[in-house]
């Protein structure tokens, strides 16, 4: 009897007890939300962040300025314009920030870390990957460039009536940004569609693939499984539902089934939502306009603007309406 109930108090020793005080060992805040505290210690750098490492698998620790320089290096092309680099800098710190307060708990693609090294999150290269990347020569003319972007604009953030914003960025829009909720599901008085002129010197601000009919229904026949598609009835089987006002796609009907633009985009791993579709001769050829989701900062509209004399706060300001440029207190 004595040895049962020994063995009862071992076994909710084993079961409640020792995983209370592994918990309460490896997290000495308890399990709380990160504060305002946690992030003013990460921006000085009292504090580390947690990066997942997609192509290691494990989950490194650093500083977070640090951080910034590998994605400044790797999210915009170090070529652009030092105010352009600048506006990306602050970007790229409000967003981790953002991302560190939502995911305190880890990101559920990568549960040990609220931020990965790759386009998941923000994309990430040690000093060693953009050597073997670009060559030592770009190390020895642009690494002082970004540590400038990142040194000179410390700690600084962009915030929306005293809140850090949900900073998102991509390459080109394609001539204007999009609305929030035309391509996630939140519409953010922040995040709205402004013009985004003189981006096509952009290497991807329109661009189309061709695939034989064949490959392109099949790929369709995928997502609509069944669907009889010919060169005659194409274009009354796919017919766009819905457009936003910029033009891109949001819904498209094939057949009886709605496709989500940005599914349609990523089955045939196009550049943007923003695209036409063309029966030429044996062949499809998609048409697209723009590189990225289309919301928040073009980084090629960024460059144009600071080549034309705008700083990093007006670039910032353009992009994201309503917001203030400051240091994070
Ligand atoms: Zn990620």
């Amino acid at each position: 009897m004595k040895n049962i109930a020994a063995y009862v108090i071992f076994i909710l020793f084993m079961t409640i007890l020792l995983p209370l005080f592994l918990v309460k060992g490896c997290n000495p805040d308890n399990g709380e939300k990160p504060t305002k505290k946690t992030q003013q210690k990460i921006i000085e750098g009292k504090e580390l962040i947690k990066i997942y490492n997609t192509k290691t698998g494990n989950t490194e620790e650093m500083e977070l300025e640090e951080y910034l320089k590998g994605v400044v290096a790797a999210e915009m092309p170090a070529a652009f314009h030092i105010e352009a680099l600048k506006a990306q800098a602050i970007a790229a710190r409000t967003y981790a920030l953002t991302r560190i307060e939502r995911f305190s708990e880890g990101q559920i693609d990568h549960i040990t870390a609220p931020l990965c090294t790759g386009i998941h999150c923000q994309a990430y290269l040690t000093l060693e990957e953009l050597g073997q990347a670009h060559g030592q020569s770009w190390i020895t003319e642009y690494w002082p460039k970004i540590m400038q972007a990142v040194d000179e604009t410390k700690g600084m953030v962009v915030t929306f009536e005293g809140e850090l914003i949900d900073a998102m960025y991509h390459s080109s829009s394609g001539g204007v940004t999009e609305d929030s909720e035309n391509v996630f599901a939140t519409a953010m008085p922040y995040l709205r569609s402004v013009p985004s002129p003189n981006e096509e010197s952009a290497p991807k601000f329109s661009s189309s693939i061709t695939m034989s009919f064949n490959d392109f229904v099949k790929k369709i026949q995928e997502m609509v499984p069944g669907i009889n598609i010919t060169k005659k009835n194409v274009t009354e089987v796919i017919k766009v539902a819905d457009k936003s006002e910029t033009g891109r796609i949001k819904k498209l009907m094939i057949g009886e089934k709605i496709i989500e633009g940005r599914d349609f985009r990523a089955r045939f791993n196009l550049n943007s939502t923003n695209f036409k579709i063309n029966l030429i001769g044996d062949n499809i050829e998609i048409e697209t306009l723009g590189n990225g989701h289309g919301v928040g900062m073009s980084q090629w509209g960024a460059n144009a603007m600071a080549k034309n004399g705008s700083t990093y706060e007006e670039i910032l300001k353009h992009y994201y309406l309503g917001v203030e440029v400051t240091k994070y207190n």
